[in-house]
């Protein structure tokens, strides 16, 4: 599966804590991250990913450009939901796109956890039939 990380800057400990927590997990997938949550992550693991820019910058619109081509199958995005950030549009547009393309979403870490536990019984392989499905009708 290909997972994207994000993290907003006061939520970098936290993706950097369960990044290390879930290592055994996320290392048997595909990662894709926001510039510098993918930067902090390889620092403290052993985790291979793709880095696209920061967030501010477009990371967030690579990101959605992805799910928009059904080329994702889930995002954990540990937002912050106590600061303004400057690109809340690329923010919004990112969450609507998950939720246009019904892709697995966790916003918070509780939620992130599941998606963890999900992915290790492969209870996401219905994505592999929508990405087909979706193959065939373009
Ligand atoms: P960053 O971007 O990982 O480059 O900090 C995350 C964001 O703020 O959307």
């Amino acid at each position: 599966m290909k997972i994207a990380l994000i993290a907003h800057d006061k939520k970098k400990d936290d993706i950097v804590r369960f990044s290390l927590a879930y290592e055994p997990v996320l290392i048997k997938h595909e990662l894709y991250a926001t510039g510098t949550t993918g930067a902090k992550i390889m620092e403290a693991t052993k985790l291979a990913i793709h880095r696209f820019q920061s967030g501010p910058f477009g990371g967030d619109q690579q990101i959605g450009a992805m799910i928009a081509a059904n080329d994702l199958d889930g995002v954990i995005f540990f937002r912050d939901p106590l600061t303004a950030q400057p690109h809340e549009p690329d923010i919004s547009a990112l969450m609507r796109l998950s939720d246009v393309y019904q892709i697995p979403l966790a916003t918070n870490m509780a939620t992130a956890e599941l998606l963890m536990h999900a992915l290790e019984r492969k209870e996401l392989e219905w994505r592999n039939l929508v990405r087909e499905k979706r193959k065939t009708n373009i």
